[in-house]
């Protein structure tokens, strides 16, 4: 493309809030066949809210919150601020947490007034050699709702659930029924579980998902579907997101998002607005057509 086309082209995307770091990721974009959306923060709000808590049997609600936030105070995870502010909404006091540890796509550990607690999902479960219990059906009807639910563990055994929603933006529908119709493949890649995962892809007419991913995995999916000869777009907001961002053909970052994302992206939305995902095809569209 000519210097003047890509000025233009990257102008334009400016006032829309769709800023194009160079030419090559202009250009780059215009090839691209598949989009790999993360899920939370990008998809979703990434403002969940603290929606329900079950205790097992022999364990009082208060207690479970009590244990789930003092816990998260340690955390900088959204998770974490929606089970410490809804705990606080509820007027549950906190106690004191030392040892804290978070374990990366699975949760967080420590130990509160005195206590070994950990708070997370299923992986966490499993690497403590722990099972769900009956509680896992009443966690299935959450996550069929698009929530995430996270298991509280005191000792040897679970105290209980605490599920927590996270809305769908405003702009995804709509986005991503435009982006089908742009003939993009579209994937949704998240660290959460594959039921809740499903509800939200539902909701959108995502057709591909991969669940439970680690971070790490996001790069290792991104780089498989290019060695099949695809080009991928990676959108994402988080700091895990980072080495998808820089392995895609082009990083997608939500403005909103981690400054690292922000950094590993051709493209940055500034508000989080998908349209912009549409807006940048468009505009990549026009700027080449011009010149062949
Ligand atoms: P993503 O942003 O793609 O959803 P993460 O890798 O940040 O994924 O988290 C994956 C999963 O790990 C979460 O859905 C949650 O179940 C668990 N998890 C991660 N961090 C925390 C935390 N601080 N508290 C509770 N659960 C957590
Ligand atoms: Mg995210």
């Amino acid at each position: 493309a000519t210097p003047m086309s890509i000025m233009t082209a990257t102008g334009r995307g400016a006032q829309a809030g769709v800023l194009i770091k160079n030419a090559e990721a202009l250009e780059r974009f215009e090839k691209i066949d598949t989009l790999i959306v993360d899920k939370t923060g990008t998809l979703t709000e990434g403002k969940p809210r603290l929606t329900a808590v079950l205790p097992e049997a022999g364990h009082e609600e208060v207690d479970v919150l009590r244990l789930a936030a003092t816990l998260e105070k340690g955390s900088e995870h959204p998770l974490a601020e929606a089970i410490v502010a809804g705990t606080q909404d509820r007027g549950v006091a906190l106690g004191s947490a030392s040892d804290f540890e978070a374990v990366t796509g699975k949760g967080v550990k420590g130990v509160v007034d005195g206590k070994r607690v950990a708070l997370g999902n299923m992986k966490l479960l499993a690497d403590l050699g722990m099972q769900a219990t009956e509680l896992a059906e009443k966690a299935n009807a959450r996550r069929d709702d698009g929530e995430t639910v996270m298991f509280v563990i005191l000792e040897d055994s679970i105290a209980g659930l605490v599920s927590v929603a996270d809305p769908v933006k405003e702009s995804a529908p709509a986005a991503l029924k435009a982006l089908h119709g742009l003939g993009f493949t579209i994937i949704m890649a998240t660290g959460d579980n594959e039921r809740t995962a499903k509800a939200v892809a539902a909701r959108l007419g995502i057709d591909e998902i991969r669940a439970d991913v680690l971070p790490e995995d996001k790069a290792r999916i991104i780089r498989e579907l290019q060695q099949q000869g695809r080009k991928v777009a990676m959108a994402g907001d988080g700091v895990n997101d980072a080495p998808a961002l820089a392995q895609a053909d082009v990083g997608i970052a939500m403005g909103t998002g981690a400054d690292v994302a922000i950094e590993s992206a051709g493209i940055t939305l500034v508000k989080g607005n998908l349209d912009g995902i549409v807006r940048a095809r468009r505009l990549a569209r026009a700027t080449m057509r011009n010149i062949r």
